[in-house]
């Protein structure tokens, strides 16, 4: 069934274009956090403290889910954001735009909070899991049966299964 109602996310950021964001942009989400993964505190300076906030917010998510703790969290750095949700229509369609304003230079921790808190309660990180491969852990989303992040990974995972299993026998 297609969904009612297109939702999107705008930030403004003083002095700043507009930044859009709507379900697509999950993956913005979700390679902010793998890159914290990879490179830790030797990413890109500009880019740490971010990614480092979407990183602990999705590892949090991902393992216990939307506890009060975490909500307790997120409301703490959502306290200063005023919001305000847009109705509109286009081609007899009802969208929805949430739109965040937030100062100019703000905490990257408040951005990545007012993001993540967003999708998560559009239901736009549904099926958000982690990698099996030991050595990758990104997150990804997909269908519960799946395991690895990428073709690659599950490949790499199957022949290091078989080479235990035979050197086992
Ligand atoms: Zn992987």
């Amino acid at each position: 069934m297609k969904k009612a109602l297109h939702d999107c996310v705008l930030v403004i950021k003083d002095g700043k274009e507009p930044q859009r964001f709507d379900r697509e942009s999950v993956d913005f989400l979700i390679d902010g956090a793998n890159c914290y993964l990879e490179d830790g505190e030797n990413g890109p300076k500009s880019k740490v403290a971010l990614s480092k906030s979407l990183y602990n917010l999705m590892n949090e998510y991902e393992k216990n889910g939307p506890t009060n703790q975490l909500i307790d969290e997120l409301n703490k750095f959502l306290e200063p954001v005023r919001h305000q949700c847009f109705i509109g229509r286009k081609d007899k369609k009802i969208i929805t735009t949430y739109v965040a304003h937030l100062k100019h230079r703000s905490d990257p921790g408040i951005f990545a909070c007012y993001l993540f808190s967003s999708m998560a309660s559009l239901g736009w990180l549904e099926g958000l899991k982690r990698c099996k491969s030991s050595d990758c852990q990104k997150f990804f989303i997909g269908r519960s049966n799946v395991k690895w992040c990428s073709k690659t990974c599950g490949s790499r995972s199957r022949v290091k299964k078989m080479r235990k299993k035979k050197s086992l026998q």
